[in-house]
């Protein structure tokens, strides 16, 4: 038998997600698939919505070109734009559209031959975050510097934000007032809205939405019901079974002592997988469809759960680390991070794909 680890993706999940956000949205929206769409896989994720998303968007140019390369033929906007001339030349060559974020960006794109009409620019704006982005004195002048090159044929006007996914702040409705008043005499489509934005801010609502988290139904807002449905399981199974008797320590480091009698399952899962070495005895764990926990410390193959009060559990029992059984944002908070962090640091386990209906 080989290792039953495996992170299973429900394609059909992936495209409701996707349709579900664009709907609550409105107009168009970019599937954000940047870092091998979160540990989902990037190419088999744009095949999955293929007539179904309007673009996609990565991070880098390197991820765009790995899409087309895979013949992925949508629109692809490369999130952190280009870094030099050759990556600026390959995106227009493969009208892959460019993220503008800083002079620099605009340097090249003048200096560089493109042909005329080839360069797709988004123009970020720095409303708030005070990360990437023109400030917003300097948006007019970088939009005209932009609209005089003849190889750019249009420019999209886009921000992001800090805190979208916290809507008892006021931050976010802050940055959407700065980003309309350093726009507001400016042509051209309008894109604010990461998932947060999706859900909790209808202002920032416009031409295009970015989602990212939204589509792999890892909820941002999970105190709230959005009917998204998780894409990846990520699951294993138990491979042996131990005893543990009173007073008896588990595991590196032997932070768990047993204080009872107790029975423990083995499962090949481990950090090395990406399950996070953080995540405290405790953490929710489903076997055999029953929520256990997780006992002692994650090591970097197996992890260790309580399998106590599941006699019936065994070798070969089926184990869910997260999926729609254990949500992800609970693994996540116990390890001290977020969704995000945890499905793009899936790895070595074998990635499995199905289209079981929703
Ligand atoms: C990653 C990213 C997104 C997607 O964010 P989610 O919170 O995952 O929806 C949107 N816009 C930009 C600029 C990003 O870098």
């Amino acid at each position: 038998m080989t290792r039953p680890a495996q992170a299973l993706i429900d394609l059909d999940a992936l495209r409701h997600n996707y349709l579900l956000a664009r709907n609550l949205h409105g107009g168009r929206a970019l599937a954000v698939i940047k870092a091998n769409a979160y540990g989902h896989g990037a190419v088999r994720c744009a095949q999955a919505l293929h007539g179904i998303a309007d673009g996609f968007a990565v991070a880098f140019a390197a991820e765009a070109f790995e899409l087309r390369a895979a013949g992925i033929e949508e629109p692809i906007l490369i999130l952190e734009g280009c870094f030099d001339s050759d990556e600026l030349i390959e995106s227009a060559r493969l009208g892959i559209w460019t993220a503008v974020h800083q002079k620099s960006q605009i340097d090249a794109i003048e200096k560089t031959p493109l042909p005329a009409g080839s360069v797709h620019a988004w123009l970020k704006v720095d409303s708030g975050m005070n990360r990437a982005g023109f400030e917003l004195y300097e948006v007019a002048a970088a939009h005209g510097r932009l609209s005089a090159c003849t190889s750019v044929a249009d420019i999209t006007l886009m921000t992001h934000f800090a805190q979208s996914d916290e809507p008892e702040t006021f931050a976010t409705q802050k940055q959407i007032d700065a980003f309309d008043a350093a726009t507001a005499d400016l042509p051209g489509p309008r894109s604010l809205s990461n998932s947060g934005g999706i859900l909790a801010w209808p202002l920032s609502r416009r031409d295009w939405a970015r989602v990212g988290i939204l589509l792999y139904g890892a909820d941002p807002m999970p105190e709230q019901t959005h009917h998204l449905v998780p894409v990846m399981t990520l699951q294993s199974e138990v491979f042996a079974v131990k005893m543990l008797e009173p007073g008896e320590s588990l595991g590196y480091g032997a932070t768990f002592t047993a204080k009872v009698h107790m029975r423990i399952g083995l499962i090949a899962m481990g950090y090395a997988d990406g399950y996070p070495r953080c995540a405290p005895t405790g953490t929710p764990i489903a076997v055999d469809g029953f929520v256990t926990r997780t006992i002692g410390r994650v090591s970097m193959d197996m992890l260790t759960v309580d399998l106590t009060d599941l006699p019936q559990a065994g070798v070969g029992s089926k184990v869910e680390c997260w999926g729609r059984q254990i949500d992800i944002n609970t693994v996540a908070k116990l390890a001290g991070t977020i969704s995000y962090e945890l499905l793009c640091n899936v790895k070595r386990v074998p990635i499995v794909y199905s289209t079981t209906s929703i």
